[in-house]
C-alpha cells in the first residue's frame, strides 16, 4: 500500500439529540426479535434454510464497533454474505505468529484460511471517536485504559497525520484524515499475516479500504494507484 489519502470535503454537522425510539430501550429490542420473525425472516426464510447448516460469505468485513455504522445494513447484504469483525477504531494488530487468545486474529484467520473469502473490507466511519481518542492525552484516556492500550496499535497513523496537518491544523480535515490513514494503515496490517500477503500477491485476495460517512451515506474508497479516497460509484 502507498500514498496517502487525501479526499476531504466539508460537511455541516449539527450536534444531533437521542432519537425518541430510545425511550424504553429493552422493550424495543424485544418488540424487535419479534416483529423479525414474524416479517423479515419469514420473507427470507428460503434462504434462512439454504444457510442454515453452511456459511459461504465472500467477504471478510472488518469495521468499527461503532454503533452507527452497521455492515449489512450499508452495503445491503444478506445473512450468510459477509463475515464480520468489528472493534474500536476497525483495527486490524499487526501478526503474531504466537500469543494468548488472539480474538482478532482467529477470526482473520477463520474467515481466509477457512472460509476462503474473497475480498477483505477494512470500514473507517466519519465521526470515529476510536480516532479522535489517538489525539487525546493519557489523562484524558485514564477512565479507559484498554481502549488506550488498544489504539497503540494505530500510533503510527498520528505521526503521519501529524506531520501532514501540525497541531494547530482544522480539525475537521485532521479527523477525515486520520479516519482514512486509519483505514490505509490496517491494510497494511493485513499483509503482515503470511496467508494474506500470498493471496493478495497471486490477486486471489482482494483488500479494500473503505471511509463510511454517517450524514451522508456515502463510501469513499482508497484508490491505491492515485494514493487517495474517491467516492464508490
Ligand atoms: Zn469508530
Amino acid at each position: 500500500m502507498r500514498g496517502l489519502p487525501v479526499t476531504w470535503r466539508k460537511i455541516n454537522f449539527n450536534q444531533s439529540k437521542k432519537p425518541d425510539s430510545y425511550y424504553n430501550p429493552l422493550e424495543n429490542l424485544i418488540r424487535g426479535t419479534v416483529e423479525f420473525r414474524k416479517t423479515d425472516f419469514e420473507q427470507h426464510k428460503a434462504l434462512f434454510m439454504q444457510i442454515s447448516e453452511a456459511q459461504f460469505p465472500h467477504t471478510l468485513f472488518i469495521g468499527c464497533s461503532d454503533s452507527r455504522v452497521v455492515p449489512n445494513f450499508i452495503t445491503k447484504t444478506l445473512p450468510g454474505e459477509i463475515f464480520v469483525i468489528r472493534n474500536v477504531a476497525n483495527i486490524v494488530p499487526v501478526y503474531q505468529a504466537a500469543g494468548d487468545f488472539l480474538g482478532i486474529t482467529s477470526a482473520i484467520e477463520y474467515a481466509v484460511q477457512g472460509l476462503n473469502v474473497d475480498n477483505i473490507v477494512v470500514c473507517g466511519h466519519s465521526n470515529c471517536g476510536g480516532c479522535a481518542a489517538l489525539f487525546k492525552s493519557a489523562e484524558e484516556l485514564s477512565h479507559l485504559p484498554h481502549t488506550k492500550k488498544w489504539l497503540e496499535l494505530s500510533k503510527t497513523v498520528k505521526e503521519k497525520v501529524l506531520n501532514i496537518l501540525p497541531g494547530d491544523s482544522d480539525s475537521e480535515a485532521r479527523e477525515w484524515l486520520t479516519e482514512q490513514m486509519n483505514v490505509v494503515e490496517q491494510l497494511r496490517h493485513l499483509l503482515t499475516y503470511p496467508y494474506i500477503e500470498t493471496r493478495y500477491r497471486e490477486g486471489t485476495l482482494k483488500l479494500i479500504g473503505w471511509h463510511y460517512i454517517i450524514e451522508t451515506g456515502e463510501i469513499f474508497g482508497y484508490n491505491e494507484e492515485k494514493g487517495f479516497f474517491e467516492l464508490v460509484n
